[in-house]
């Protein structure tokens, strides 16, 4: 059996596993991210090809943009020293194995392409509602990269001229609508209380308080949710994609909004379109930057 590392890269941890080719977990734990990233990234990695040396590869994904094929990190301004390195070719040259590395929300989608909940669809649309909004498109089995890498930011498609102002500079994107972070700023602009703790509500709550029938947690709702049928209406218009997986942190409360959401996007759609939750949690990322290399 084939065996390869798989690295997700976050701003605060990075994840490890050792991953069969069709996806078993045969080893999996998580440490702290250090700066600089690249050197300590290559100590990690000696150490796993000790532990396992019947690797066949290694597949890492990462926050920011990358160029796929050259291996380079080609935007990323929260980890120092890491925009502009050349990872793949290092960590070739230090491991004598494949390495491969795409971005971490392309590689959580490829894991519910490949053994998640969009195996069989051919055109594939991931939305991972976490702290911001992060998308990877999955056509015939590809990651679609874009030119620079930059392809799937879906959370910087412009959703509101001149609104809010978002991370990369420009005002108005989805993320700053559709996020957790946008949920935070909901309830905080409709002074949603939870009745339970007398305090200010948490987003993990809003839906469930909104089912619960609390005034201001459904005005959060209503908006948050007709924003996100927008953004999957406006990718449909686009991609006329088969299928839209939805993940991240927000999805964990999708039993209290799901169905809203389907109506919601429902008079919107120009086509056919499914949509299914994530399988994948956390480990997506760790999961598909695995199977990179089974590419
Ligand atoms: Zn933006």
């Amino acid at each position: 059996m084939k065996k390869i590392a798989g690295v997700d890269i976050g701003g605060t941890k990075i994840r490890f596993g050792v991953v069969g080719e069709t996806g078993e977990v045969l080893a999996d734990w998580t440490i702290p991210t250090k700066t600089p990233l690249y050197p300590y990234l290559e100590e990690q990695i000696i150490k796993i090809k000790k532990n396992f040396p019947d690797l066949t590869g290694i597949g890492i994904g990462t926050r920011g943009m990358v160029d796929a094929e050259t291996g380079v990190v080609t935007f990323e301004k929260e980890l120092e020293g890491w925009q502009g390195t050349s990872v793949k070719s290092q960590l070739e040259a230090a491991t004598g194995l494949q390495v491969e590395i795409n971005n971490d929300a392309n590689c959580a989608a490829l894991a519910e392409v490949r053994l998640g909940s969009a195996q069989g669809y051919r055109r594939v649309v991931c939305l991972t509602v976490g702290t911001g909004l992060g998308g990877g498109l999955i056509f015939d089995g590809k990651i679609m990269n874009g030119s620079h890498g930059g392809a799937g930011e879906v959370g910087h498609m412009i959703l509101y001229p001149n609104g809010l102002l978002c991370g990369c500079g420009r005002k108005g994107c989805s993320e700053q609508y559709v996020s957790g972070t946008a949920l935070r700023r909901l309830i905080q602009e409709e002074h949603v209380i939870n009745p339970g703790t007398g305090e200010t509500a948490l987003p993990q709550d809003l839906f469930r308080l909104a089912a619960e029938g609390v005034a201001g947690a459904i005005t959060v709702r209503e908006r948050f949710l007709c924003d996100f049928a927008i953004v999957i209406s406006s990718l449909q218009a686009v991609l006329d994609m088969d299928c839209v997986i939805i993940g991240g942190g927000v999805a964990d409360s999708a039993d209290d909004w799901w169905e809203l959401l389907l109506e919601k996007v429902e008079p919107l759609k120009l086509k056919p379109l499914e949509l299914k939750r994530a399988v994948f949690g956390n480990e997506a990322g760790m999961l598909g930057s695995a199977m990179l290399i089974i590419d």
